[in-house]
């Protein structure tokens, strides 16, 4: 045994020298740490195990030295210390509070030794480096938060102690906004109780809490916050501490507070997760956590920062020793405290590692001539429902180029105390003159103020003012730029930047809420919904068609109406000849005939047929079964045929058509009847088609952008442009709707091109938005913002006016134009049977003449008198001759030979009257 002992102890004290002989050091580094927190003696220990072999290859090792003191011992860290120190170390690193670490530090100053410290700190001293931000810095974050945010009225909560600078220098900085700012203090003198200073806070009008203390303060802070109704949906937080994540924060996160925090780096990431991983395998305390998954994930997040500092910290100092090579230089001293002896190369070393950078997992590790870390970034994050999420960066740049950077939008809450959040506020509210929704007073009253205004939009903000209790004062703006927000810089123009640079609190108009514009502004929930529409003349009645009484019936069937007739006339002249019951005896007093009549010839057939279509009747009756079959169908054909024409008549006589050269935007892209169009020059009606992908609306967007001529600076001039010119005018459904109203010739075109909403806008993050959006749906429900359309769209300043002269529906006497078709076939008509009546008279009277042998001239001149006296319905037989009737008789057997010459057979009646 002893045997075994001493060869140990040999081989432990012939090692380093061996070593040292092959140019190859231990150097040995401690670690001071408190019993409230042994697991960084782990995380230190596992650090200089990695380091040694990722970083120095093993070559040259870190060899850690600790020491626990009891938390808050300054006698106990400076008694430790001393033994480390004589023992040798060539660098002390110290997370420990903040009374034995400023005991820690003078000590290592005086033997210069290199101190490294992982905590918050606002003391410099000559061997000391520290990985945790300084608190200066922290500053700056803060007030670029409270800039981002646009608090303005807040209070500060701050524990005593290590936190009191910077209460100074935040006060130095927010002093220049000129706001109030409540400064309170909380500290551990209280015992834990911080209920009063609490209770306080609820008691005054701050909704804004910005708190800056230590993580050792902080879970009972937030704690008894609760309990006093601090942390509800209506006060939001900023929390100044890097371990504010690693807080148990459950409690908090369905309290819709919204709590902002800052991180130095990212729980998941996988440095982070191993390194939380090794901790809780290795730790016995933590053994019970291996059985549940879920108490695992609760020990896995107890990586603090100043573990994660630590880790890097020793991870920066292996970077250093493997950057100097040569260590012989840094082997340790044993120094004693009792003397005034020092370590020749702490001030290199410290040196050394200030010039030196790595990148461990708090991110980027540089520092500047102090010591003091520079050039980091932190996460900007926010506890939701969700748990904690990032929300945006922070970049220090001690060049004072440092940079906020959000990479989601920041939650607004909604204050519960309504009367406090709008107590005495007046609000400058912009707006324009732009019918209904801001107008000037029609009066010969001379008006000032308020009182110069009326219409939508100044009724909705004394809606608002009356439920909310604030005040409000209009300020025109005469341009009637709406404006719009740039998304990078987030700046806006025209009435948007009134609001954005302050100039006014609210915007209201008929101002859409847009993409473009909501960087810049928030807007309340939509007060009206719309989508961008055609305004353009109404459509003219179409010229009635001269043959109208033609329209009832297509061509196709006028045609096969007309083949119909045809058809059927000709069965019937055959199915007439064919039927004996069609052949009579013309003589009933001769019993036996020797000629037998038809009554259908084809002359007669065609007649019965047209008389048939036209619903007249004549003296021809079918007797045959057949041709009463087919005369059967045919009146059951035009009886359907004549209804449906009559019908149909009645229709196309009454309804006018109306025609419009365009019907849609296609056609005005397409430039159909040479209309020319435009919108609102940088309205949001010209931005949609100017960020439109769809081609259509792209042309529509080039051609405009070709002709600026052809946009408009306010709403009015493109109705006028609209009344008075071919011109159509891109406009919002709701301005053409009240439009329309007053401006009969005018109408829409064609439906809506996209659907958005006008809404208010304010300034980012307002605390007024969710109280001005939820008063808005109060007024929705309750119907005010109906009856307040209605008054302004259709009673006020001539509404209506066009609905009242809207043409009735009912029928319409029908003029000329629409039955002078059917005179113009009447008088053809008639023309043509006064022409064949003529033409037959002629013939008869010149056949007489010759069969009678007189002269023709003689006949003529007779028969015309006749004609021409207009009187007597007798006319004597002329010619009479006996001679003539055996003639006569012979002619009548000739002709009932040839009986198919029904010409004949009217000849024959003709001569007999
Ligand atoms: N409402 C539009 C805007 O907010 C103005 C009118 C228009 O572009 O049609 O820009």
């Amino acid at each position: 045994m002893k045997v075994r002992e001493l060869c140990l102890l040999l081989i432990c004290s012939v090692a380093p020298l061996v070593k040292v002989a092959s140019g190859q050091y231990d150097i040995n580094i401690g670690l001071l740490y408190e019993d409230n927190n042994p697991l960084i003696a782990k995380i230190f220990d596992q650090a200089i195990e990695s380091a040694n072999s990722e970083l120095l290859q093993n070559t040259n090792r870190l060899v850690g030295r600790t020491a626990e003191i009891t938390y808050g011992n300054a006698f106990d860290a400076s008694r430790k210390l001393c033994k480390m120190m004589s023992e040798g170390v060539a660098a002390i690193f110290g997370p420990i509070s903040r009374g034995p670490s400023t005991h820690a530090m003078s000590l290592t100053d005086e033997k210069e030794i290199l101190f490294i410290d992982t905590q918050w700190d606002d003391n410099v001293r000559q061997t000391t480096i520290n990985l945790h931000p300084d608190p200066k810095t922290l500053v700056l974050v803060l007030r670029d938060l409270v800039e981002a945010y646009e608090w303005e009225e807040f209070t500060i909560l701050y524990e005593s102690g290590p936190y009191l600078p910077v209460l100074d220098d935040l006060l130095i900085i927010f002093e220049k906004f000129g706001h109030p700012i409540t400064v309170r203090r909380y500290d551990l003198n209280l015992s834990g109780n911080y209920r009063n200073v609490l209770r306080k806070i609820r008691q005054s009008p701050d909704y804004r809490i910005i708190i800056v203390g230590s993580v050792e303060t902080l879970p009972e802070l937030l704690k008894q916050a609760q309990q006093v109704g601090l942390i509800t949906h209506q006060y939001q937080y900023i929390i100044v501490n890097l371990d504010f994540h690693t807080l148990d924060l459950e409690p908090y996160q369905y309290s819709e507070s919204n709590i902002t925090g800052i991180r130095i780096f990212n729980p998941e990431d996988v440095r982070v997760q191993q390194l939380s991983a090794q901790i809780t395998e290795e730790d016995d305390v933590f053994a019970y956590a291996e059985e549940e998954d879920t108490e695992m994930e609760a020990v896995k997040s107890q990586v603090t920062t100043a573990m994660a500092l630590m880790y890097d910290a020793v991870y920066l100092l292996a970077e250093t020793f493997r950057h100097v090579g040569n260590l012989e230089l840094f082997q340790p001293e044993s120094l004693a405290c009792e003397d005034s002896s020092t370590w020749a190369s702490g001030l290199t070393l410290f040196n050394y590692m200030k010039t030196t950078t790595y990148r461990g997992i708090t991110g980027e590790i540089k520092f500047d001539h102090h010591g003091l870390r520079t050039d980091f970034t932190l996460d900007i994050i926010e506890l939701t429902t969700a748990g904690v999420v990032k929300t945006g960066t922070w970049n220090w740049n001690p060049n004072g180029n440092n940079s906020l950077h959000f990479e989601r939008e920041h939650h607004t809450f909604i204050p519960e105390n309504v009367d406090l959040l709008f107590a005495n506020k007046t609000f400058v509210v912009v707006t324009a003159i732009s019918a209904p929704y801001g107008m000037l007073k029609e009066t010969d009253v001379p008006l000032s103020g308020n009182d110069q205004y009326e219409g939508f939009g100044i009724d909705l903000i004394h809606e608002l003012s009356v439920m909310l209790g604030f005040n409000y004062t209009f300020k025109m703006r005469e341009d009637k730029n709406y404006g719009t927000c740039d998304n990078i810089t987030k700046m806006c123009t025209g009435m948007l930047g009134d609001v954005t640079a302050g100039r006014a609190d609210l915007a209201i108009t008929d101002l859409t809420m847009t993409s473009d514009r909501e960087p810049g502004v928030d807007f309340t929930m939509p007060f009206m919904n719309l989508g961008i529409s055609i305004l353009y003349r109404k459509p003219t009645k179409e010229a009635p068609d001269f043959f109208s009484f033609m329209s009832p019936l297509s061509t196709e069937v006028w045609i096969y109406l007309g083949l119909a007739y045809l058809t059927v006339s000709l069965s019937l002249f055959i199915l007439g000849r064919l039927s004996p019951a069609e052949w009579d005896n013309p003589y009933p007093c001769v019993e036996e005939p020797t000629v037998l009549e038809n009554q259908f010839s084809l002359n007669n057939a065609m007649w019965f047929t047209i008389g048939a279509v036209l619903q007249q009747g004549s003296e021809i009756a079918p007797k045959a079964p057949s041709t009463r079959t087919v005369a059967s169908i045919w009146w059951f054909f035009t009886l359907i045929m004549v209804s449906s024409y009559t019908a149909n008549l009645a229709a196309f006589l009454t309804i006018e058509s109306l025609s419009s050269p365009i019907n849609s935007a296609e056609d005005l892209a397409n430039n159909v009847g040479g209309v020319t169009y435009g919108a609102k020059s940088g309205g949001s009606t010209f931005n949609f088609f100017k960020g439109s992908q769809h081609e259509v609306y792209k042309k529509m967007y080039e051609y405009m952008a070709a002709h600026p001529g052809m946009m408009t600076s306010s709403n009015e001039e493109g109705v006028d442009k609209a009344e008075n010119e071919n011109y159509a005018f891109l406009m919002e459904s709701t301005s053409i709707e009240y439009n329309v109203e007053r401006k009969c010739k005018l109408t829409q075109i064609g439906n809506l091109l996209d659907e958005k909403g006008y809404g208010i806008a304010m300034r980012k993050n307002s605390p007024y938005r969710n109280e001005l959006s939820q008063a808005i749906l109060n007024l929705q429900e309750q119907g005010v913002l109906s009856k307040m359309k209605t008054k302004w769209w259709k009673e006020k300043r001539g509404g209506g006016a066009c609905s009242q002269k809207t043409e009735s529906d009912s029928a319409e006497e029908l003029g000329m134009p629409n039955l002078g078709g059917i005179y113009c076939v009447l008088i053809v008509g008639s023309f043509l049977g006064s022409i064949y009546g003529i033409v037959e008279w002629f013939c008869v009277i010149y056949r007489r003449a010759r069969r009678f042998r007189v002269p023709l001239k003689e006949e003529l001149l007779e028969e015309l008198k006749f004609v021409m006296r207009c009187s007597g319905n007798t006319k004597e037989v002329k010619h009479r001759k006996s001679s003539m009737r055996s003639s006569r008789n012979s002619s009548l057997t000739l002709e009932s030979i040839g009986t198919e010459n029904s010409e004949g057979a009217n000849l024959h009646n003709d001569d007999d009257s």
